[in-house]
């Protein structure tokens, strides 16, 4: 299959926007780092994956085949910072009085509900650390037997030092090389070494035998076990937030550079982060925010993946409610006037189309440039009525955008029902606005009544006659 070879990417290895190449022609083998699934996403984990999905989305678009991995970790990522504290899945079981896999089978299941729903297209290959313990064991045994590890009170340790490319992925990040920085060295060698296995107490719950006694994997040995098992070394593509650049990345690339003495991945892809109303999420202040929340208060999945392509995925997006509002009115603008090419039975010039097909080809090869790909398609829908936009909207921007334009243009038209019950139906949805949810509910009731019956949409509503 041909595949378009224009694409360029920012690539954090050598800070450059490089030309996007892979290993094999047209294939394209991609890690993603999955949750930690102890706890519900929040919008800001879930911007992760959108960008991700629209770098998979631009990638197919160009015609590439996609082998991709997507681990969760169900074990080894700690409380505290570094290699202290408890485990964080299993401690969060310990507090609800159940067993760990109970915990993280329910926050995986929320978390492929909230990808589907943003349509995020899951990787081909999802991978739980727990159903990778003996592939951890052989890769900890071969950096074991090449001397570049040791042993402490507490768990094997990789040794930073007999990895002398050690910065490669953080030299000159904004983040810097803050491994470690603020953890007591302790028995720890180097500031930089981190836990490849952690010995356990006797009460913990997920626990394995080892070479190396009783214990469980450290975070990072996961990712890199887990890519080696599923895809060829290197690979072309690495995902994740760019949190995980100075520590998790880092220690990736030691253990699978020094196992194997070849170069991990050969793109490193990071977005950067969401914050909330120009600050950091966080639960004391009340402003951490799930894709549930959102929608109980009668937002779309679909406002909030617009909301993120508007942003580029490597600048900060700030998330605001003023700006989810904006995104929602954007998005029924562009369904309304879609509605009005998908009525038109009218032709455009085939020259204008190719253009318009060229300049958003442009603008997602760009580093995937959505605010740029959707100026285009608000470009596209300033063209007098036309099938051919609609289809050129649907059927191509939309394999990328992934914002369900098509499903939303064909939900029902209102034509035949009665003004008053429309009237009725602007009156509830500005109730819901106003998180007036008894009066919504009394017009819905009404509504009812008068044998119509209401559908909540995307873009607001549908209303169809009760037989
Ligand atoms: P975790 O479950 O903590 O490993 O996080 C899952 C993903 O979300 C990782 O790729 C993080 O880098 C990313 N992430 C965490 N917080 C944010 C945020 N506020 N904005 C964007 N990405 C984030
Ligand atoms: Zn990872």
């Amino acid at each position: 299959m041909p595949y378009n070879k224009d694409m360029k990417l920012y690539n954090t290895l050598t800070k450059t926007k490089e030309n996007f190449t892979t290993v094999k022609p047209g294939i394209v083998h991609m890690y993603s780092c999955g949750p930690t699934v102890y706890y519900t996403a929040h919008i800001g984990n879930l911007r992760a994956y959108v960008c991700g999905d629209i770098l998979k989305k631009t990638l197919r678009f160009n015609g590439y085949q996609i082998e991709d991995v997507m681990n969760i970790t169900d074990v080894g990522h700690l409380v505290g910072d570094g290699d202290s504290g408890d485990d964080k899945v299993e401690s969060t079981a310990r507090k609800m009085g159940v067993h760990p896999l109970q915990i993280a089978k329910k926050y995986t299941d929320i978390f492929m509900n909230d990808l589907q729903r943003l349509n995020v297209t899951p990787a081909k290959h999802i991978v739980p650390a727990t159903q990778c313990i003996d592939g951890m064991i052989e890769l900890i045994k071969t950096l074991e037997a090449k001397g570049c590890t040791y042993r402490t009170s507490d768990g094997i340790y990789f040794d930073a030092s007999t990895f002398p490319d050690y910065f490669q992925l953080s030299r000159g990040s904004l983040e810097g090389n803050i491994g470690g920085a603020r953890i007591a060295l302790g028995e720890k060698r180097n500031i930089n070494d981190f836990a490849l296995w952690k010995f356990v107490s006797p009460n913990t719950i997920q626990k394995w035998d080892s070479p190396w006694g009783v214990g469980c994997p450290g975070w990072h040995i996961e990712c890199s076990a887990i890519s080696m098992q599923h895809l060829p070394v290197p690979f072309d593509i690495h995902t994740g937030g760019v949190d995980h650049i100075p520590v998790h990345h880092t220690n990736e690339i030691a253990q699978t550079q020094t196992a194997t003495g070849k170069k991990m991945c050969n793109f490193w892809f990071h977005n950067e982060f969401m914050t909330i109303d120009g600050g950091k999420m966080s639960k004391s202040l009340g402003n951490v925010y799930s894709l549930d929340d959102l929608v109980a208060t009668g937002y779309d999945p679909m406002h909030l993946r617009l909301l993120m392509l508007q942003t580029i995925y490597h600048s900060v997006l700030n998330f605001t409610f003023t700006a989810l509002n904006g995104a929602k009115e954007n998005y029924r603008n562009i369904v309304t006037a879609l509605r009005r090419h998908q009525a038109s039975t009218n032709h455009t010039d085939a020259k204008i189309i190719a253009e318009l097909r060229q300049a958003f080809t442009d603008a997602i090869n760009n580093d995937l440039n959505t605010p740029m790909a959707l100026a285009v398609l608000h470009q596209a829908l300033k063209q007098p009525d036309s099938q051919d936009i609609y289809q050129l909207i649907t059927t191509e921007f939309d394999q990328v955008l992934s914002l369900s334009l098509a499903s939303a243009t064909t939900s029902e038209t209102q034509t035949t029902i009665p003004a008053e019950i429309t009237a009725l139906a602007e009156q509830r949805l500005a109730a819901k606005q106003a998180r007036d949810w008894q009066t919504a509910d009394e017009i819905r009731n009404k509504i009812t009544a008068a044998g119509y019956q209401i559908n909540d949409t995307v873009d607001g509503y549908t209303i169809t006659k009760i037989n």
